[in-house]
């Protein structure tokens, strides 16, 4: 029995590295960075429920917004609402907030230029803020 369970926590830890590359990471506006090709972006949800897209390098340093482009999908119960971005100062921001209520799907989708393939990222809408981490929790960086 001892070596099976030492089988099995030989298993797990094996299998961790294989999960980390979906593990949430956090940005410096407490929102959720989604990993794109030599950039990174970070989703926010601001007060007022419009969502702010901040880029970042590679090496997380602040950029500007430039070719990138984003469009969002709320899947919310009361319908599907397509959600189109615009530049404000060196952020992508929402032309409209988001629908009413949280725990549906918010799909980003996101461009670094033009011609780029769209990445498609899929966050849980949950707005409240984690006790553990203090980010929103759609970018909680708490293991769970
Ligand atoms: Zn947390």
């Amino acid at each position: 029995m001892k070596t099976l369970l030492h089988i099995l926590a030989i298993t797990a830890l094996a299998i961790a590295p294989a999960l980390a590359d979906k593990t949430v990471k956090a940005g410096p506006r407490k929102g959720r960075v989604l990993e794109l090709t030599g950039q990174n972006a970070e989703f926010f949800v601001e007060k007022d429920r419009t969502i702010s897209i901040a880029f970042y390098d590679a090496a997380m340093k602040a950029q500007p917004a430039a070719a990138q482009t984003v469009t969002a999908t709320a899947e919310a119960p009361g319908g599907k609402a397509k959600i189109e971005f615009e530049k404000k100062g060196n952020l992508l921001v929402s032309k409209a907030p988001l629908p009413e209520g949280e725990g549906y799907q918010v799909v980003v989708q996101v461009k670094t230029t033009a011609d780029a393939k769209s990445k498609n990222f899929r966050i849980p809408l949950a707005l409240h803020t984690c006790k553990g981490c203090s980010n929103p929790e759609y970018a909680c960086i708490c293991d769970e």
